[in-house]
């Protein structure tokens, strides 16, 4: 017997590429699949044009679950695929925030890194939480090293928090700031991200059921991004096996637009396409000499500049 019925909206909250687990409007978790074969989206070719974070429409057919339509995203980001024939792949959309875990103990995270996920949400217009976790083991010189890039990083504008994964009292804190909202969770391996996740999940979703229900041992081998309900109403999207998000579709004259503090300096350069390097006049430059932009922050600009240049040719 034949079933058909009209589109219901649906959020995707795992992707896989062949299939995916999407919410629909009537609270139901469909395993659905592509109706027919999108080969080109909005510019970014690719065999898995759905993401985590999608809204899409929704038709049963015969039983099965077909994604009829993706609704346009407010946002979403891309990654780079080292091999294959498919160059990116859009791994999250619709976010309404992005939560970078890092910590100044163990694996302590680089400057470097942090920096170059700033400018990605930047080009993606995605404002950045800075989470320092594993502040239990902290230090005498880790404690300092917090507190330089707590002054540093919320004089740009940046929201930063100092945690504990396992302390209940800075989940909760954790726990207000995603309340109502799709926010994206990234981070180097090893700082904290499952302990956190884990904390702030109803005691009922823990990812590690997850996990191994679904892959076996919980390694991180081919895993999908995947989002997470919360309580109170926020999800969180979690991306394991992804190391970094790559700096793609952004020029090197529109580098510095993604340095927070360099852009009111950025009119006052001589040329139009001054790169802050060695141009005279440049207002970047003389910001820097100045103590006005912080020269660790320009020397990861400079060093971003770089890797872009190596790429273009
Ligand atoms: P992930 O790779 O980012 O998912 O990191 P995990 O959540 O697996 O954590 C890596 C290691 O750090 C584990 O041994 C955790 O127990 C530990 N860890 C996570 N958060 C904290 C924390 O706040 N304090 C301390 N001391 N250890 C933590
Ligand atoms: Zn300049």
């Amino acid at each position: 017997k034949k079933i058909t019925f009209a589109g219901m909206e649906a959020r995707i909250y795992k992707s896989t590429g062949s299939w995916y687990v999407a919410k629909g409007a009537d609270g139901v978790v469909y395993k659905a699949r592509m109706k027919g074969l999108f080969k080109h989206d909005k510019g970014i070719t690719s065999t898995n044009p759905v993401a985590v974070g999608d809204y899409v429409d929704l038709v049963i057919e015969n039983g099965d679950a077909m994604i009829s339509v993706i609704h346009d995203r407010r946002n979403y980001i891309v990654r780079e695929s080292p091999h294959g024939r498919v160059k990116k792949h859009i791994v999250a959309a619709n976010m309404d925030q992005a939560i970078l875990v890092t910590t100044v103990a163990t694996p302590r995270t680089s400057q470097g890194f942090m920096d170059r996920f700033l400018v990605t949400a930047a080009a993606y217009h995605i404002p950045v939480i800075l989470l320092f976790n594993k502040k239990d083991i902290f230090r005498e010189k880790d404690i300092e090293q917090y507190a330089i890039y707590e002054d540093m990083y919320s004089e740009i504008g940046y929201t930063v928090r100092l945690i504990s994964a396992t302390d209940a009292t800075d989940i909760g804190m954790v726990q207000e700031m995603l309340a109502g909202k799709t926010t994206l969770l990234s981070g180097h391996s090893g700082v904290g991200k499952s302990t956190l996740i884990n904390g702030l999940l109803p005691a009922s979703h823990l990812k590690t059921t997850a996990v191994s229900d679904w892959s076996g041992k919980g390694q991180h081998t081919t895993t999908f991004a995947e989002m997470f309900d919360l309580e109170d109403g926020g999800s969180l999207i979690d991306t394991p096996g992804i190391r970094e998000l790559g700096i793609v579709d952004i020029e090197k004259v529109e580098l510095s637009h993604y340095f927070l503090e360099m852009q009111p300096y950025l009119q006052a350069c001589r040329f139009n396409s001054c790169l802050h390097l060695n141009e005279p006049g440049c207002a970047v430059r003389a910001a820097v000499d100045e103590g006005k932009i912080y020269p660790e922050r320009y020397i990861s600009y400079v060093t971003i500049l770089a890797s872009m240049e190596e790429k273009s040719h």
